[in-house]
């Protein structure tokens, strides 16, 4: 006899299309609203966001500026306007709170093109590659700190992959294409999920922030889990999953580590919905 489904959450319910793409969906709306916001000023006269996302001013009152731009200035022995530091400090609590890499998977237009690269690699099914130690990225973050101290400039924004794309949106692509395409081809064919998941030191930098973020994902219904590996195969930073998932060095069922992008996606692709957006008081296994 058939079963009747119990609930929205049931495992065996087969899923729509919307609950299969949703936080995709959603994330992608949110890096399309954050480039509009500083589109509308250029294409239709409405000053929503002033300047890039390094710095900006929003609706001509809220200054919101990269907490790692504001330290590598800092850094060159230069002290940031006051409106610069407001905007720093704005920015860094926001992160503290709901998670550093939540930049990285809702606000970074660089996502998109390594998402992408991803999927290109998946599809073409490459196995092969070299991918660096993940703890190189750390290393690079403290070297372009080192350069800003030592060379007294920001050197690192003149290459910094997130700013050349979100600037290259907004005024035109230059030789930031040739960067941009760079990471593309070394992601499908070298390393990957190279570049965000190993080198890139904003995503490093971000990733600091994330420790007592509030916002998590949580394996909860893990005693679902058929070994499918779907949630492994389509996340950024897949080493976090496996100790929420089977309670390996921890016992509660939340993702932990900060390098969790919260972009959703293991939510999204996991058929027997053992996976649910969350806040980090939630110790509940169902
Ligand atoms: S790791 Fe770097 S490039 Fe990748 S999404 Fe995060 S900030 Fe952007
Ligand atoms: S664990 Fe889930 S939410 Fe976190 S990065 Fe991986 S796919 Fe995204």
């Amino acid at each position: 006899m058939a079963r009747l489904p119990v609930s929205s959450s049931d495992s065996s319910v087969p899923r729509s299309l919307w609950q299969r793409q949703r936080w995709l969906v959603l994330r992608r709306l949110s890096q399309a609203l954050v480039l509009l916001a500083f589109l509308s000023g250029p294409w239709f006269g409405l000053w929503i966001a002033k300047g890039n996302l390094s710095s900006s001013l929003t609706l001509g009152v809220l200054p919101l500026t990269d907490p790692l731009l504001a330290l590598q200035t800092l850094l060159t022995g230069h002290l940031p306007y006051s409106a610069a530091l407001t905007g720093a400090a704005i920015v860094l609590g926001f992160y503290l709170l709901v998670g550093g890499r939540v930049f990285c998977g809702w606000v970074c237009p660089v996502n998109v093109v390594t998402d992408t690269a991803a999927w290109t690699r998946r599809r073409l099914g490459i196995k092969t590659g070299r991918v660096p130690d993940a703890a190189t990225r750390y290393w690079l973050l403290g070297g372009i700190l080192v350069a800003a101290a030592v060379a007294g400039r920001l050197a690192w924004e003149w290459v910094n992959p997130v700013s050349l794309l979100h600037r290259g949106l907004i005024f035109g692509m230059g030789g930031g294409l040739f960067v941009i395409a760079g990471i593309f081809v070394y992601d499908v064919l070298v390393a990957s999920r190279g570049w965000c998941g190993h080198l890139c030191p904003m995503g490093a930098f971000y990733g600091l922030l994330g420790r007592t973020a509030l916002l998590r994902v949580s394996a909860a219904k893990r005693s679902a889990c058929d070994d499918c590996m779907d949630c492994f195969a389509v996340c950024p930073e897949p080493q976090v999953i496996r100790p929420a998932l089977k309670a390996v060095g921890q016992a509660g069922p939340l993702i932990l580590s900060s390098d969790c992008t919260t972009c959703g996606r293991c939510i999204d692709v996991c058929d027997k919905q053992v996976f649910k957006m969350t806040h980090r008081f939630d110790q509940r296994s169902e």
